[in-house]
């Protein structure tokens, strides 16, 4: 069987990022720019007030200055300043010619004869004054190729003009669920049955992992019904199904996704929980589609979702084939790992009273089907394949939640 790291790295393998799309900016941020952006202005585009005061010639010494115009931001000074002169200006105003420095009105003090007195103060040249492209020159490239668009990066190419973009789009992730046994939410499960709780689980965490998630429903175990879902889920970029890839005899999942023309990469995993996880590639001329079989139980689709299809829709989306943040923490108390398989437990991680750092803790549940257990996480915890009695205090792994 497959160790995690080898079925990873067969993963990453088919993670490229999907073709750049033009999208407004405003869809923009998360995603990563498909274009280097270059500056189409001088940022800023004049020598511009950055207080609100008197502009005035630095060299000029005379305290008392006659006011010769009003500049506000958004017009162009008619006046140069001469010697004796000033004028009143305005954050954001360009700067009359003459001038070079803003002296704060808080610093001057208006007289009766339309002249500003200067109180005193000691102009610096260059004071309040933002050069022009001191920021920006028009043609320099502001965001590269690649960069990830935060708020930051949404305000530069909006302050370069750019209401188009090209960026990698948001994988779209359809997500099947498959069982006899499955009802609606909404629905009241009669004897036998349950609730479809994995297709809410996997719809919520593909949009928490930046992918645009549809919901194509349940599917009963059955040929028929498969096939029509499993051809509905080939039309995203990936598509994960939940259930019916163990050895039940009514696990046609493998079956149908291979009769579709689905290329099986690997099947099973050294996960607990997880093993079944099964991993295909469809290919049909430009388009691709990377399909995940996810064990049923909520806690398996879970901990295969974060450790396998979060990274290959930050692989799509140019980000990088990147799960969540992990960290190391010390073990709060000894656990008996008892190996076999790398393992995937759910972990709190908390700050106690006393100690210098975080801990966390191996929380007790009751294994693949205990939602409930992870809702008290805040990370899974993951050990090696190897047997290992770890006492309180070993370092461990916890990928963040
Ligand atoms: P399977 O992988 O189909 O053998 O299912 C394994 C377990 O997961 C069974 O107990 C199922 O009832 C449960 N299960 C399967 N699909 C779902 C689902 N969509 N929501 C909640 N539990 C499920
Ligand atoms: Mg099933």
């Amino acid at each position: 069987m497959l160790t995690v790291t080898e079925a990873l790295a067969l993963v990453q393998e088919q993670a490229k990022p999907i073709a750049p799309r033009r999208l407004h900016l405003s869809e923009a941020a998360g995603l990563v720019l498909a274009e280097d952006v270059a500056s189409d202005v001088d940022s800023p585009p004049h020598d511009k007030a950055m207080m609100d005061g008197y502009a005035v010639d630095s060299s000029d010494i005379a305290p008392v200055r006659q006011v010769i115009e009003e500049i506000a931001a958004g017009v162009v000074p008619r006046l140069a300043i001469t010697s004796g002169t000033a004028a009143r200006i305005m954050t954001g105003a360009p700067m009359p010619a003459g001038a070079d420095t803003v002296i704060p009105v808080e610093q001057t003090e208006m007289l009766e004869n339309g002249c500003v007195q200067l109180g005193g103060c000691n102009p610096r040249q260059g004071q309040n004054v933002l050069p022009r492209a001191a920021s920006v020159r028009a043609g320099d490239i502001v965001v590269r190729e690649g960069a990830l668009i935060r708020p930051v990066e949404i305000g530069i190419l909006a302050e370069v003009g750019r209401a188009i973009v090209a960026v990698r789009p948001r994988p779209r992730v359809a997500v099947l669920s498959t069982g006899n046994e499955l009802v609606q939410i909404a629905e009241r499960p009669g004897p036998g049955q349950i609730r479809n709780s994995n297709g809410s689980l996997l719809v919520a965490v593909a949009g928490a992992a930046g992918a645009e998630p549809v919901d194509l429903g349940i599917a009963r175990d059955e040929i028929g019904e498969l096939r029509d879902g499993v051809r509905r889920g080939l039309a995203a970029d990936v598509f994960v199904l939940s259930g019916g890839v163990s050895a039940g005899k009514f696990d046609f999942v493998p079956q149908v996704l291979s009769e579709a023309g689905v290329r099986q990469v690997f099947h099973k995993v050294a996960l607990r929980p997880g093993r079944p996880l099964w991993f295909g590639v469809w290919t049909d001329s430009n388009e691709r589609t990377l399909v995940f079989g996810l064990p049923g139980n909520p806690v398996s689709s879970f901990v295969c979702f974060e450790l396998f299809v979060r990274p290959a829709i930050a692989g799509l989306a140019g980000r990088g084939f990147a799960g969540n943040a992990t960290m190391v923490v010390s073990l709060q108390h000894a656990y008996d790992h008892a190996g076999g398989r790398a393992a995937c437990l759910p972990g709190r991680i908390s700050t106690s009273e006393g100690t210098n750092g975080q801990t966390i803790e191996i929380l007790s549940w009751g294994g693949s089907a205990d939602m409930a257990a992870l809702t008290r996480a805040n990370a899974l915890v993951q050990l090696p394949a190897e047997p290992m009695r770890l006492p309180a205090g070993t370092p461990v792994t916890a990928l963040m939640i």
